[in-house]
C-alpha cells in the first residue's frame, strides 16, 4: 500500500500547481480557478469554499496543511498608528508583523524568516540568529491577518489617521529575516500579493528590502519580479560596511552596485537605498559624501532611519543635529533623501525587538480569511486594550 500524499500548504502552490492537484483528483479544470479564487481572497479552509462539492471539500481538507498563525501579542504604538503583531506558527516559531497606518496608506511590514543569519550587529533580529525559513503561506498570511483586522474594523478607533484605508495598500519585506535568503517564499508570496484577483498590488506597492545578497538581486532582475527593490546600504565604504553588514565581505560594494545598476537598467524601476544612521559610526561627512556618490550613480532615493536603540547593542542613535547635518549634506549633493521616523519605538516595535522582549505564552488563533468576522472579533477584543498580550 502506498503512503498517502503529503499535505501541502495551499499558498506554496502556483496556479499550475493547483491545476495539477485538481487533475490528480480527477476534477474538472475549472475547480482550480474556483479554489484559486478563494485562496487569493484569503480563504484557505476548504470547508468555507462553498461553491465546491462537499466531497471535494473533504478531500482538500485532508490535502491542505494550512499554517495559520496565532496572535500572541498585539502592541499599539504611535498613538494607534502602528500595530505590532507577534504571530506564532503551529511549530512554536514566532515572528513579527507590523501594520503602519497613514492618511492614504496602510502598509504591512512582513517577515520572511524566523530570525536571520546575516548577523548585522545593530539589528535585534540579527543578534538572535537564524531559526528557520518561513513558507510562502506563512509570509502571505501575515498580510491576510493584517488585512482582515483592518477590513473587519477590529483595530479601527478614533486614533486612526484621517483617511486611513480599510485594507492593506502596501507591503514591505522589512520585518525579520533576509527575503533574498528565502527566495522561494519571497517569489511565491509576491505572486499572491500581485495577483489581480486578490490584493492586486503593483510593483510600486510591494517593496523587497535586501541586505545586499547579489545572487538574489540578479535573480529578481532576471525574473522581472514586480517589486520595488530597497538596498540596506548603511555604509558606503567597504571598510565600514564589512563591520556593519557582514555579508559585505562576500559581496563587496562594487559588486553590489553593479547588480543594483543592472536591476535599475533592465527593470527601469527606481531603487531605494536604506541607511540606518548610527551615532558616531556612519553619520560623518565622509560617509555622507560616499553615500551621495553611490546614490547619484544609481539614481536612487535614500531613506535615512535613525537607529532604534536595541538591548545588547553598543551603538546609540545619532544626535538630532548630526542627523540633520547628514541628511542636508546628502541632499546638497543632488540626491533625493527622506528622513524616516522610526515607527513603533515606544512599543519595542523595531525589527526583532518585540520578540526579543516578549516571553511567549499561550495565544489565540487568528483568522487567515477575510470576512471571517466572528473570528476577527477576538482580535477586536484584544485590540480594545492598548499594549496587550491577546491571550493571558
Ligand atoms: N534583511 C533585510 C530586510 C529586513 S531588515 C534588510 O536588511 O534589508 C529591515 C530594515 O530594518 C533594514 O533596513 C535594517 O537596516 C533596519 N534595521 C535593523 N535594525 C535596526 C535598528 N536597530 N534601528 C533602525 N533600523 C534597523
Ligand atoms: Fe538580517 Fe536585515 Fe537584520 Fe541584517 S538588518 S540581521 S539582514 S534582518
Amino acid at each position: 500500500m502506498s503512503a498517502p500524499p503529503a499535505a501541502v500548504d495551499p499558498y506554496t502552490l502556483t496556479r499550475e500547481g493547483l491545476a495539477a492537484l485538481v487533475a490528480e483528483l480527477g476534477e474538472p479544470a475549472y475547480r482550480a480557478t474556483q479554489i484559486h479564487g478563494w485562496l487569493v481572497r484569503g480563504v484557505d479552509d476548504p470547508e468555507e469554499m462553498t461553491d465546491l462539492p462537499k466531497a471535494l471539500r473533504t478531500t482538500l481538507a485532508a490535502r491542505f496543511a494550512p499554517s495559520r498563525p496565532e496572535l500572541v501579542a498585539h502592541r499599539v504604538a504611535d498613538g494607534g498608528h502602528t500595530h505590532k503583531l507577534l504571530l506564532r506558527f503551529p511549530d512554536g516559531e514566532a515572528i513579527e508583523t507590523v501594520l503602519m497606518l497613514y492618511p492614504r496608506r496602510a502598509t504591512v511590514c512582513i517577515s520572511t524568516q524566523a530570525g536571520c543569519a546575516m548577523g548585522c550587529p545593530f539589528c535585534a533580529t540579527g543578534q538572535a540568529g537564524f531559526r528557520r525559513q518561513l513558507t510562502a503561506g506563512e509570509v502571505v498570511r501575515q498580510v491576510m491577518v493584517a488585512d482582515a483586522a483592518l477590513r473587519s474594523g477590529a483595530i479601527a478607533d478614533e486614533s486612526l489617521p484621517e483617511g486611513a484605508p480599510d485594507h492593506v495598500t502596501n507591503v514591505v519585506y522589512m520585518g525579520m529575516g533576509e527575503p533574498l535568503a528565502n527566495l522561494p517564499a519571497t517569489l511565491a508570496s509576491v505572486r499572491w500579493l500581485h495577483d489581480p484577483d486578490g490584493f492586486g498590488l503593483s510593483a510600486r506597492a510591494i517593496t523587497v528590502s535586501t541586505v545586499g545578497l547579489v545572487p538574489g538581486i540578479r535573480k529578481l532582475t532576471a525574473l522581472g519580479l514586480p517589486v520595488t527593490l530597497a538596498v540596506s546600504l548603511h555604509a558606503a565604504t567597504d571598510e565600514l560596511r564589512d563591520e556593519l553588514v557582514p555579508i559585505n565581505v562576500t559581496h563587496p560594494l562594487a559588486e553590489l552596485e553593479e547588480a543594483v545598476r543592472d536591476h535599475r537598467r533592465i527593470t527601469n524601476r527606481r531603487v531605494s537605498i536604506e541607511w540606518c544612521l548610527i551615532g558616531d559610526v556612519n553619520d560623518d561627512d565622509r560617509q555622507a559624501d560616499a553615500l551621495a556618490a553611490i546614490a547619484r550613480r544609481l539614481r536612487a532615493h535614500v531613506n535615512v532611519i535613525p537607529m532604534n536603540p536595541t538591548p545588547g547593542v553598543r551603538w546609540k542613535e545619532p544626535s538630532r543635529s548630526r542627523t540633520a547635518a547628514f541628511v542636508a549634506r546628502v541632499r546638497d549633493r543632488g540626491v533625493e533623501v527622506t528622513l524616516r521616523d522610526t515607527r513603533g519605538r515606544d512599543a519595542d516595535a523595531a525589527c526583532g525587538q518585540l520578540l526579543a522582549s516578549y516571553s511567549l505564552g499561550a495565544g489565540s488563533r487568528l483568522p487567515a480569511a477575510i470576512g471571517a468576522a466572528d473570528r476577527v472579533d477576538r482580535l477586536a477584543a484584544g485590540a480594545a486594550d492598548r499594549d496587550v498580550e491577546v491571550a493571558r
